[in-house]
C-alpha cells in the first residue's frame, strides 16, 4: 500500500513537472497585437514570431505558419524580449540578514530558497539575471548549473560565486566576537597578491565574473557606503587577472572615490553608483564600463526595512544616502549614458524586480529607454548580445508578453502574463 501511494505521488509529481517543463515544439508561432523588439526601433503591430526549437527564426507582421506548428495567439498583448536584471541575490531566504544567515542557516537551506527565488524571478518575466553573490560561497554556481540542465525553472544566469571584500569592509561580518571564526571571512582579500588569489579561486570554482566591493555597503557594519574599500592597485589587479580568464569585473560602489577608482581600473559595471560626479560621467563615457543603478532597493529598505530583517543602524545608512542614488541616475540619464538594469532583489522579495521601472520613471526615464535598458543594453553588458536581450533571428526564444501597452504604462511590466524561455512556455495566462 505504501509503495503504491509512493509511486502515485511520484507519478503526480512527474506529471506536474512534465507540464511545467514541456519541451519546445519543433516550430512555435506567437501572434500579438504589438511587439517591442528591444533594439529601440519602433513598435511592430500586429506582430508574429516564428520559433524553431529554442531559437527565434523570423519576426514579421505576416509570416507563413508551417504545418504542425504550435500557435499561440496572444490577442491584444504586447510581446517583448525576456527582461534582464543585472543585480540579484537569488540564494537564501528573503528577510534574513546575511550575517544572520551565517549564524543560523545552511548552504542547503540557501539553495532550496534559491530554487523558489529563481522560479519567482522567471515567472515575473526576467529570463536572464546576474547573481551578484550568495552568502554561502558558490551556491549560485550550483543553482546556475541546475537551471542550465533543465532540472529546475529559472533565468539564464551569470554568477559571482563569492564576493571579493577587504578586511573590515562591506563583505566582512562584524556582529560576532572577534574570537569566532566566521565562515564568510574566506572571501577576504587585502593587497594585490591576495586579491589576485581570490579572483583565481572564484573563477576556478565556477564564477562567471568577479564581484568586487569597491566601497562600503548599506547592509553592512563595515566601513561606510561612501568610503572607498579597495585601492586603485587592488582594483586594477582584479581587472587584470579576470581579464586573463576572459572575464569581467562588477564593482559594487556607492561613494565617488571608489566609483572613479573602479572605472580607472577598467571594471565592466559600476553597481549602485549612488554618488556619481562629473568625472564619473566622463570616465563612463570614455570607457566600455556601464552604470547599473539599483533604485528600488533604497526605497524598500526605508519603507519596509524592519520586516526585511534590516537592522536599524543599516536603515540609518540608507537614510543618509537619501536622494543621492536618484540624483546619480538623473545625471547619467541626462548625459545620455547607456544604463543597465538592476534591482538588488534578494534584499526584498524576488519577482518584484519590475517595480524598478516605475522608480526610474519618476527621474524622467521614458518607457522605451527603460525597456531597451532592461533588454538590449543589459545583454551587451553581459556579453550575451548574440543570444539574449532582443527579439531577432538567431537569439534564444526568450519572450514575454503583457496584456496592455507598456509604452503607455510602464507598470504593465509588473504584470507579465506570458513567459517563454528557450522555446519553453513557463507561463501562459493569455493564449487560448
Ligand atoms: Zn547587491
Amino acid at each position: 500500500m505504501f509503495s503504491n501511494l509512493a509511486s502515485f505521488i511520484l507519478l503526480m509529481w512527474w506529471a506536474a513537472s512534465a507540464t511545467a517543463q514541456q519541451p519546445p515544439a519543433e516550430v512555435t508561432v506567437l501572434r500579438a497585437a504589438r511587439l517591442i523588439d528591444g533594439t529601440g526601433a519602433g513598435v511592430l503591430q500586429p506582430a508574429m514570431v516564428l520559433i524553431r526549437k529554442d531559437r527565434i527564426e523570423a519576426v514579421g507582421q505576416k509570416l507563413p505558419v508551417p504545418a504542425g506548428a504550435a500557435v499561440y495567439d496572444l490577442g491584444g498583448a504586447t510581446l517583448l524580449p525576456g527582461l534582464i536584471d543585472l543585480h540579484t541575490h537569488l540564494l537564501g531566504e528573503v528577510g534574513v540578514h546575511w550575517e544572520e544567515e551565517l549564524l543560523k542557516t545552511t548552504p542547503g537551506q540557501a539553495a532550496i530558497y534559491g530554487v523558489k527565488n529563481a522560479r519567482d524571478t522567471l515567472m515575473a518575466g526576467f529570463t536572464t539575471c546576474r547573481d551578484m553573490g550568495p552568502t554561502w560561497p558558490f551556491t549560485d554556481v550550483d543553482l546556475r548549473d541546475a537551471i542550465n540542465k533543465g532540472a529546475i525553472p529559472g533565468p539564464r544566469l551569470q554568477v559571482a560565486g563569492n564576493y571579493v571584500s577587504a578586511t573590515g569592509g562591506a563583505g566582512d561580518a562584524r556582529q560576532f566576537s572577534i574570537y569566532v571564526e566566521v565562515p564568510i571571512v574566506r572571501n577576504l582579500a587585502d593587497g594585490v597578491d591576495e586579491v589576485r588569489k581570490v579572483v583565481r579561486t572564484n573563477l576556478k570554482h565556477g564564477a562567471d565574473f568577479i564581484k568586487i566591493l569597491a566601497t562600503g555597503a548599506v547592509l553592512s557594519k563595515g566601513i561606510s557606503p561612501g568610503a572607498q574599500q579597495y585601492s586603485g592597485d587592488e582594483l586594477r589587479v582584479a581587472v587584470e587577472e579576470a581579464g586573463r580568464w576572459g572575464r569581467a569585473v562588477a564593482a559594487h560602489a556607492h561613494g565617488t572615490a571608489g566609483i572613479n577608482a573602479a572605472l580607472k581600473a577598467g571594471v565592466r559595471t559600476i553597481d549602485h553608483g549612488s554618488m556619481l560626479d562629473d568625472e564619473s560621467i566622463r570616465l563612463l563615457k570614455a570607457s566600455r564600463a556601464y552604470f547599473v543603478p539599483t533604485l528600488l532597493v533604497g526605497k524598500m529598505i526605508l519603507e519596509r526595512g524592519e520586516s526585511l530583517g534590516v537592522p536599524p543602524a543599516e536603515i540609518e545608512r540608507q537614510r543618509k544616502l537619501g536622494s543621492m542614488a536618484g540624483a546619480s541616475f538623473s545625471k547619467a540619464f541626462q548625459a545620455g549614458l547607456p544604463i543597465g538594469f538592476g534591482t538588488d532583489a534578494g534584499v526584498f522579495a524576488h519577482g518584484m524586480n519590475a517595480r524598478e521601472f516605475a522608480v526610474r520613471a519618476t527621474h524622467g526615464e521614458d518607457p522605451m529607454h527603460a525597456i531597451v535598458s532592461a533588454t538590449r543594453i543589459s545583454s551587451e553588458i553581459l556579453g550575451w548580445e548574440d543570444r539574449a536581450g532582443t527579439i531577432q533571428s538567431g537569439r534564444f526564444a526568450d519572450l514575454i508578453a503583457v496584456a496592455g501597452d507598456p509604452l503607455r504604462d510602464i507598470t504593465e511590466l509588473e504584470r507579465v502574463r506570458f513567459v517563454m524561455k528557450g522555446g519553453f512556455v513557463h507561463k501562459n495566462e493569455l493564449a487560448k
